[in-house]
């Protein structure tokens, strides 16, 4: 899992450098859905690398001159759980006696931390990097966020430390991520799979058991839960709860193939679960979502398909994401929702062949296809499934750019209707033919 913090005091530019990271991927899904902007983490893409991106200054809001407890914490579960840390000061303030007990923290730490040197849009300004030097973190790389300067080299450097894609490991054994906010039930699943009591699970948010990468076996299934938001520490200050847990999150949804996305029944689905759902989405991850506390719900007959309906609308274009209500509690469905994810698992593998992709989304692209582009015919030549493990499918074409959204978004419901992959998240590509 690659995951890069932004750290640093606050107003150096720290979610200036995010966006600029994570470009505008996560803000088409915020919109379609309605959902307020307040994402402090997305995902980046440099030369083929992928990783996620945490802005640490979103979770705890500190005061620009003192180094406050809630803040020292959120530095050292950084350095913990990241693989890279950004550390972000700022030319035109210059070093700040709050620069200098970050760095005083940074300094300790093992993992690679690139000294960048924000707001640098001049030469002139770049010179004042220099000031920065005396943090002892190694020589600071000038950068402008707002305007881009020196971004693809500081990318450059960060990817290096990326481990080269590891060939997926052949195991056959599905890899499954229990995710969602504290306290949605995530650990009492995980207890209720284990079938025994391996921790104390309370009601104090973000309390949760302790085990790693578990391999299990429950109701005749086999799998490994990837860890979640695993006791290894417990956040003190409650600003952390949430950022630990991010934090934990964002691992646990890369080494996975399937993610659980556990939802509280009693609160509905709210911008942070989105949040989290979002960037299972945008890592290719199987999805299935478990509402959980059903026994809480008073319900009828239509309950349930409403609920489903609510939250489909607020996934935007994601409805072939399964819903399935469960509640720990009282042990109901949750076989169902292991065998659904251990289901998208094997759709996420799924392959189909050429020939049929050709012949059947070939005729529906016959029906309807794409609109013309300034009096130029879009001809798609040929479709193909890339080998790769993730479904994505490559169109050829004669004007590949000129392929629009809503057109792809047609061809991946027409390839679901007629080959499923229900709770995968599918690509579709256009290349020159
Ligand atoms: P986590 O933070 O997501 O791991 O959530 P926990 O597993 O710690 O659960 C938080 C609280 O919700 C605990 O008090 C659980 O007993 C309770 N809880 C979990 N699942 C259910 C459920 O299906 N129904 C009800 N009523 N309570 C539940």
């Amino acid at each position: 899992a690659n995951l890069v913090a932004i750290v640093g005091r606050p107003n150096v530019g720290k979610s200036t450098l995010f966006n600029r990271l994570v470009e505008r991927r996560d803000a088409i899904m915020d919109n379609e859905s309605g959902v307020t902007r307040d994402r402090h983490y997305g995902q980046a893409e440099w030369t083929g690398k992928s990783f996620t991106v945490v802005d640490t200054g979103g979770y705890v809001v500190g005061s620009e001159d003192t180094f406050e407890e809630a803040i020292r914490e959120q530095v050292e579960i950084a350095i913990e759980e990241s693989t890279v840390l950004l550390f972000v000061v700022d030319v035109e303030t210059g070093l700040t006696d709050l620069d200098r007990e970050f760095g005083k923290l940074l300094r300790r730490s093992k993992k690679p931390i690139y000294l960048v040197a924000n707001k640098a849009d001049t030469g002139e300004k770049a010179m004042h990097a220099y000031e920065f030097y005396e943090l002892g973190m190694g020589e600071p790389m000038a950068i402008a966020s707002a305007s881009g300067f020196g971004t693809g080299d500081l990318l450059d450097e960060v990817v290096s430390n990326f481990p080269e894609d590891e060939d997926e490991e052949e195991e056959a054994i599905p890899r499954i991520a229990v995710i969602g906010r504290p306290n949605v039930g995530k650990s009492s699943l995980t207890n209720l799979l284990l079938n025994k009591e391996r921790s104390i699970v309370t009601d104090i948010a973000g309390t949760t058991r302790d085990a790693v990468d578990a391999k299990y076996n429950a109701f005749g299934k086999e799998f490994i839960l990837t860890d979640t938001a695993g006791l290894r520490r417990k956040a003190k200050a409650m600003e952390n709860v949430e950022f630990y847990s991010v934090m934990r999150t964002i691992k646990a949804i890369e080494r996975s193939d399937v993610c659980i996305a556990v939802l509280d029944a009693t609160r509905g689905i709210e911008s942070q679960d989105l949040s989290i759902i979002n960037l299972a989405i945008k890592n290719k991850k199987g999805i299935v979502i478990m509402v959980n506390k059903w026994d809480l719900i008073e319900k009828d007959t239509n309950t349930a398909r409403e609920f489903e309906k609510k939250i489909q609308e607020r996934l935007g274009g994601a409805a072939y994401i399964p819903i399935i209500t469960t509640s720990v509690l009282e042990k109901q469905r949750i076989s169902k929702v292991i065998d659904k994810a251990i289901e998208v698992y094997e759709n996420r593998k799924m392959k189909v062949m050429t020939s049929a992709l050709n012949e059947i989304i070939g005729r529906e692209i016959e029906r309807r296809p794409p609109p013309a582009h300034r009096g130029h015919h879009i001809k798609i030549k040929y479709i193909t499934q890339l080998p790769i493990h993730t479904p994505v499918f490559a169109f050829f074409s004669n004007y590949p750019r000129h392929v629009k959204g809503p057109y792809k978004s047609f061809i991946e419901n027409k390839i679901r209707e007629h080959f499923g992959f229900e709770g995968v998240p599918m690509g579709i590509v256009f290349k020159e033919k």
